[in-house]
């Protein structure tokens, strides 16, 4: 048993009761987003700092009680979460903060943050019944569903549109994922996929759509707030696709608060890439977002018709954060830091929150006092084109000292110049 007791719809404000069978409200249709809640007095007597200090579970299950499953097969799932958090201390030199945080979580099984939401569905398609989960994905979330309903006996279908990276796509079908390959951009991939689940009556792991991938996603916030010993941090940076991933992290802090973790709520600072920053026009502009191109080579934040731009924006505006672009070259220069720097390899989309984060000094009220943590949300492994990019490539020499001597000159003196 759990501790759900509704869902509210995020557009009308409607409350449902907890055995509803829809995704979304039917007075609002697919605008009409649904949001988890909770009976949080009952949830308290489970989650507190105390409990959870005595708490050794090295996973997202730490928070069953915070979360819409029973839990009856958290045992098979694949071990998600709780990555490190780390002081960023060469790396902060850059954006001229003394307290900056780098919360990895490109170390999750399958390298980024989706596995978060990715492993919820498939515990709730299991505990529901269904054998077969679907989502649409420009990637990660693809290929963090194939990895997740594999370790759990789940068939999965996949969606991607045309330019996802090859790297993302090999470890989907290595995963044995039915992947369906759409000629077109994220939005015709979307869309044909929502056409396909209803046609068979599939698992929808749609982040925008079904809610319990928000509340995946906040594990992040918990895991943050328990790794600064029960502080809130003054900022907290999230690259921005569709907008799930920031409004699952807002949850997490709003529900911390909520329990007496933590005393305030950070400032959320989304950050886009300029390329494609639907949520940045439209928070400059006060106007609703207009659908944008998609260039920029931040591919898992390329997103230029977000599903679920309401919840994403409310996240920012209720934490009294910002938002802000940033180039592609930033972005690059960001990943290129943060590998000499730290030894944290970053795919462009998470390169991108470290880029905002360079940017600092230029937030209103900004000072260089801040604890600031950035959430690296996938491994550059899975994109070691890019990756390659923002560095050089390798040279090739002969099996010659002399000529070893003339390239490590260059070498060292192409360093210190860096
Ligand atoms: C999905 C993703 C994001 C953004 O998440 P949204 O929920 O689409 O806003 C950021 N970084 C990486 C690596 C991702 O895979
Ligand atoms: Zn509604």
């Amino acid at each position: 048993m759990n501790h759900v007791i509704g869902y509210q719809c995020t557009t009308c404000q409607r409350i449902y009761p907890r055995d509803i069978t829809f995704l979304t409200c039917p007075d609002c249709g697919v605008e009409g987003i649904l949001e988890v809640l909770y009976d949080y007095d009952a949830v308290a007597s489970h989650v507190s700092r105390e409990r959870l200090r005595d708490d050794s579970t090295p996973s997202i299950w730490r928070y069953l009680p915070l979360l819409p499953i029973n839990g009856t097969m958290i045992e098979d799932t694949l071990r998600v979460g709780m990555t490190p958090l780390y002081q960023a201390r060469s790396f902060q030199k850059h954006t001229g903060l003394h307290h900056l945080y780098i919360k990895d979580d490109g170390v999750n099984p399958t390298m980024s943050l989706k596995d978060r939401a990715s492993v919820l569905a498939v515990v709730d398609a299991r505990e529901r019944g269904y054998d077969t989960i679907c989502c649409s994905s420009t990637g990660n979330a693809a290929s963090s569903l194939a990895g997740n309903a594999a370790r759990c006996g789940c068939r999965s279908v996949i969606f991607v549109p045309k330019r996802a990276p090859m790297g993302k796509l090999a470890q989907l079908i290595y995963f044995g994922a039915t992947l369906v390959r759409v000629d077109g951009d994220y939005h015709d991939a979307f869309s044909l996929s929502q056409k396909a689940i209803e046609r068979y009556g599939w698992y929808n792991r749609n982040a925008a759509i079904n809610p319990v991938m928000v509340e995946g996603k906040k594990t992040v916030a918990f895991e943050i707030v328990e790794q600064l010993q029960f502080t809130a941090p003054d900022y907290v940076y999230v690259s921005v696709g569709d907008g799930c991933t920031i409004a699952g992290v807002y949850k997490g802090f709003r529900e911390s608060h909520r329990l007496g973790l933590i005393e305030r709520i950070p400032k959320l600072i989304g950050v886009q890439s300029s390329g494609c920053d639907p949520f940045v026009r439209a928070w400059k502009e006060e106007k609703p977002l207009q659908p944008q191109k998609e260039m920029t080579l931040a591919d898992s934040i390329a997103v230029g018709v977000p599903r679920n731009p309401q919840k994403a924006m409310n996240a920012v505006k209720a934490s009294s954060g910002s938002w802000v672009s940033v180039s592609d070259a930033l972005i690059l220069e960001a990943m290129r830091r943060l590998g000499q720097d730290e030894g944290i390899f970053a795919e462009p989309a998470a390169g991108a929150a470290f880029a905002g984060a360079m940017l600092h000094q230029s937030i209103p009220g900004a000072t260089p006092e801040d604890t600031v943590v950035v959430i690296a949300t996938g491994n550059g492994l899975k994109d070691t084109k890019t990756a390659l990019d923002a560095v050089s490539e390798p040279h090739l020499i002969k099996n010659d000292l002399s000529e070893f001597i003339a390239f490590y000159h260059n070498e060292t003196q192409r360093r210190k110049h860096d």
